[in-house]
């Protein structure tokens, strides 16, 4: 069994399931992942609110609204001018598309190429909305690989991601459970400043079985 599934059983069997992404239907998922750049869930919650309050927490409706409405609705989510701009752009370049008829890697560089969208946020947009089998990586990846000894040549996104992939089956649901539970673990115990003695990985950490 590879180490990333050994780590993966013991924050699932300690955390149970996490049912991701917190959202209502695909445009959302979109919606959202945009939005939570920078800033944390519970801000994107209030500015989900508001598109919904406002009827258009969707792509249809953003890609036919002024960045300017846009920017007022997403305060709470902050930078939101910046990210009314990259949720207009992101409407406009998705409301057609349809993902089904490409592959990961062309729906991939699709998501790539619209200005804003940076890895983190387009895998998330390929696992979450369009549900296919990719990893997400974000700091708390990074933060916990590192902490619990997993050696890698470095710890960047594509090395994490493509070390991950080789050594898991490409399922959807693993990988969405995992994420989840990777977020879960480091906000709440594996945080900035780590609380190592209530951690039930304690025994394991600096030493899980590679
Ligand atoms: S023992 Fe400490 S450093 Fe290791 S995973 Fe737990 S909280 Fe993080």
């Amino acid at each position: 069994m590879s180490k990333y599934q050994k780590l993966f059983d013991k924050l699932f069997n300690q955390y149970g399931k996490q049912d991701w992404w917190p959202a209502d239907n695909y445009d959302e998922i979109i919606i959202g992942a945009i939005l939570t750049q920078n800033t944390a869930w519970t801000n994107v919650e209030k500015a989900i609110r508001n598109l919904k309050t406002a009827n258009k927490c969707d792509l249809k409706s953003l890609s036919n609204t002024t960045e300017n409405t846009i920017a007022g609705l997403i305060k709470p989510s902050g930078y939101f001018n910046v990210k009314a701009k990259r949720l207009k752009t992101t409407a406009k370049s998705l409301v057609n598309y349809n993902y089904q008829e490409y592959d990961i890697d062309e729906n991939r560089n699709y998501l790539l190429n619209i200005k804003g969208i940076g890895p983190e946020t387009a895998d998330s947009i390929l696992l979450y909305a369009m549900e296919l089998p990719v990893f997400v990586v974000d700091s708390y990846t990074i933060r916990l690989l590192k902490r619990i000894g997993i050696q890698l040549k470095d710890y960047k996104y594509h090395t994490i991601q493509s070390d991950i992939m080789k050594k898991l089956s490409r399922d959807v649901n693993l990988f969405n459970e995992y994420h989840a539970l990777i977020v879960n673990h480091c906000k709440f115990v594996c945080k900035a400043k780590p609380d190592c003695i209530n951690c039930f990985l304690n025994e394991y950490c600096d030493q899980i079985e590679i």
